[in-house]
């Protein structure tokens, strides 16, 4: 079965946001003190979200991202992903992760099923590093990635949002790891979403990234897969890896967009910039899937044609990105 927008974009990937809380405070996600914590009962339950999961699947999705908040922080993820891997007609289920847990964790998320990691890295030096999370540790992120490898993950995504005069000296740098490792580095455009003072200053549009690249690498572009999303991925010529941007910000990203997501809370959200979301909560008592499967229809029918959003203004309230899941 397809799911297709009012616009002709066939929505096949969910973003299911398991928890707000984290173990870290970038900048760019939330303020210093955290996010106002919700309690247990405002987030959903392992089963409402595995209601949500099913029912999506059941009506086009075919990818399943699970993100936070940071995802291995909640209690219980585990057996979680394990029962999501298991959903008859799902074809992907991935993570999304800052890394710090994966010591500990990247081989019984393996066994669980997941079939692919997005490790979150901004930066290689320790006191940029430090800097960017506020609390992080990037030796602990370096040694998630290793443990992932060994735990017989495909070579993660390396997620790096760029932002100007903090951390863009270390594009070429990160492009120069997929000379030997076969990552993929994603670099991210940096959005305003807790609308830090200055925040125009910061955003590098992607065509500036990959031109910084392009003076030093030659480069070619990478075909992508139906799943793949809004990324415009590159290889430097005879490299292992790959790079890929996405400017989220710039443009050229909305008209591809395949995606919906569900936060925490069970807030459905067919744009991440849109301020409103439709609440699933009143639609997960029920035996029946039915007027859930309808609901998530509905979402995606009104899902807007672009974002309100770009590099000189920003048109939606501040929120943080670990509300709904980056
Ligand atoms: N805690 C996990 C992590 O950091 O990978 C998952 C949740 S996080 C909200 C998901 C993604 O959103 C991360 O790759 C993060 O870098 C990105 N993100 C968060 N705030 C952002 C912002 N203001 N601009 C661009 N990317 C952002
Ligand atoms: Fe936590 Fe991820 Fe947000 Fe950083 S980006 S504060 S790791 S949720």
């Amino acid at each position: 079965m397809e799911l297709v927008d009012s616009f002709g974009r066939r929505i096949n990937y969910l973003r299911l946001s398991v928890t707000d809380r984290c173990n870290l405070r970038c900048r760019y996600c939330m303020p210093a003190q955290g996010v106002e914590k919700l309690t247990h009962g405002d987030i959903l339950s392992y089963e409402e979200l595995f209601r949500i999961a099913r029912a999506a699947v059941a009506i086009g999705v075919e990818k399943i991202r699970v993100t936070g908040g940071e995802p291995l922080v909640r209690k219980g993820i585990v057996p979680f992903l394990a029962r999501l891997a298991a959903l008859p007609g799902l074809r992907q289920l991935v993570l999304t992760t800052n890394g710090l847990l994966l010591p500990e964790m990247a081989a019984e998320l393996r066994r669980a099923g997941v079939q692919r990691l997005n490790i979150s890295l901004d930066s290689l030096k320790p006191d940029t590093f430090r800097a960017i999370t506020r609390t992080g540790d990037v030796t602990r992120v370096l040694a998630g990635i290793d443990a992932a490898l060994a735990a017989g993950f495909p070579p993660p995504k390396i997620n790096m949002v760029v932002m100007r005069g903090v951390n863009d000296d270390e594009v070429v740098e990160f492009a120069r790891l997929t000379l030997e490792h076969p990552y993929t580095v994603r670099y991210i455009e940096y959005m305003p979403a807790t609308r830090e003072e200055n925040w125009q200053r910061l955003c590098i549009p992607a065509g500036e990234i990959l031109d910084r690249i392009a003076a030093v690498y030659g480069l070619e572009p990478v075909e992508k897969g139906t799943m793949a999303g809004p990324s415009r991925d590159y290889r430097i010529r005879g490299a292992t890896g790959t790079i890929g941007v996405i400017s989220a910000v710039s443009g050229h990203f909305c008209s591809e967009c395949n995606r919906i997501r569900i936060t925490a809370t069970g807030m459905a959200k067919s744009c991440l910039f849109s301020d409103e979301g439709l609440d699933l909560k009143p639609f997960l008592g029920a035996v029946d899937q039915t007027p859930l499967e309808d609901a998530l229809r509905r979402l995606v029918g009104c899902k807007p044609e672009r974002h309100g959003m770009d590099a000189e203004k920003a048109e939606h309230k501040a929120f943080s990105m670990a509300k709904v899941g980056g």
